[in-house]
């Protein structure tokens, strides 16, 4: 029975009538504690579901299922627990993680509850200003103009958030294929710059790059590569304070450790406020935002340094995120070359 157990690919026990662990396989072994065996099963696993499943099978046979929610490592788990008898005098005990399964369930939960309530705001602001315009008619012209104004902007709002969600989609498909078009990043970082004056203009600020770059080739996909530039600069834009210097250095082409390969460092730096160190991490998490308010008034949707992350993943390249409070931040992106 011992052998049989061994080859079972997950977590397997078994229990004799007497209540003792009689067989563990390695899995369980590593799991529960590398002693159980000739221990009570109470002992061994103190989850009152699981006990009771154990229980009702020993004493009246037939097959029982229960969760185990646990910490491993300072980290929660769960298991599919499942108990048979096996014979007369023995239960079955296996342990099936189910731990990332619900994790993904949970965070496709989170990601459609966050998506609602950002898509909700702004509907329900325009379908409030549409109520609005509907009693005062053509009464009052002046209101009229501000509330197709605010409407106009909630639109815009919406379609930036739908757009934002298809990129993310779109990139999240294409991460296990690395690109294979050879194209110039300073190229394509000058295209970009062009593109993005208009947007520094309005706010007076200017994008400094030096002109004189060298070519820097690499595979990458020339599109996303742009969606990168972007969303940096105008983060940089949006964060950076009106009248300031956003400024884009290209590195050599060096040896990276961090890629254990050659590779050049794009720095987009901010003369901004800066953020608070504990709060880095989590910049390029779906919808995080430091600040709400800042974020949605200045046209933010909280996906744009995540749709960054997956870009430069599929890269095979790292995001690198620092910043002084006070002083500005300064967001690297470091990428494999040919
Ligand atoms: P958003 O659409 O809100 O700008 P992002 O994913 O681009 O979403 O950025 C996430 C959050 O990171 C922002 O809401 C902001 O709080 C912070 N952030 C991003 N770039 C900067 C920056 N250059 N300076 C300060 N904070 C920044």
């Amino acid at each position: 029975m011992n052998d049989l157990l061994q080859a079972f690919p997950i977590a397997a026990i078994i229990i004799g009538q007497d209540d003792f662990v009689v067989h563990a396989n390695e899995l369980a072994l590593g799991l529960l504690g590398r002693s159980i065996v000739d221990k009570h099963y109470v002992s061994v696993l103190r989850h009152p579901d699981v006990a009771e499943a154990i229980d009702h099978v020993l004493r009246q046979g037939g097959k029982r299922q229960a969760r185990w929610f646990t910490t491993l490592a300072s980290v929660d788990a769960v298991f599919n627990v499942s108990v048979h008898r096996i014979n007369t005098a023995h239960a079955l005990v296996t342990f099936e993680d189910a731990t990332d399964f619900e994790n993904t369930r949970q965070m496709r939960r989170d990601f459609v509850s966050n998506v609602s309530h950002e898509l909700k705001t702004p509907l329900t602001s325009m379908l409030g200003f549409l109520e609005t315009l509907q009693t005062i008619g053509q009464k009052d012209p002046v209101a009229q103009q501000r509330f197709l104004g605010i409407m106009t902007n909630e639109a815009h709002r919406m379609n930036r958030l739908v757009n934002d969600l298809l990129s993310l989609n779109r990139v999240e498909n294409d991460e296990r294929f690395q690109p294979t078009q050879k194209v110039d990043l300073v190229q394509i970082i000058r295209e970009t710059l062009e593109t993005l004056a208009p947007v520094a203009k309005k706010t007076d600020n200017t994008i400094v790059f030096d002109p004189n770059y060298a070519p820097a080739y690499l595979l990458g996909d020339r599109d996303q590569l742009c969606q990168v530039i972007t969303n940096l600069v105008e983060n940089a834009l949006k964060y950076g304070g009106p009248a300031k210097d956003v400024c884009l250095v290209l590195s050599q082409k060096q040896y990276q450790p961090v890629l254990r390969q050659d590779g050049i460092v794009l720095e987009v730096i901010d003369q901004g406020r800066g953020i608070d160190p504990q709060f880095i991490p989590r910049l390029t998490e779906r919808f995080y935002r430091v600040d709400d308010h800042r974020s949605r008034d200045v046209g933010g949707t909280g996906l744009g340094l995540s749709i960054v992350k997956h870009i430069v993943n599929r890269h095979r390249g790292r995001l690198t995120i620092k910043s002084t409070l006070g002083q500005g931040s300064t967001f690297s992106v470091c990428l494999p070359v040919v």
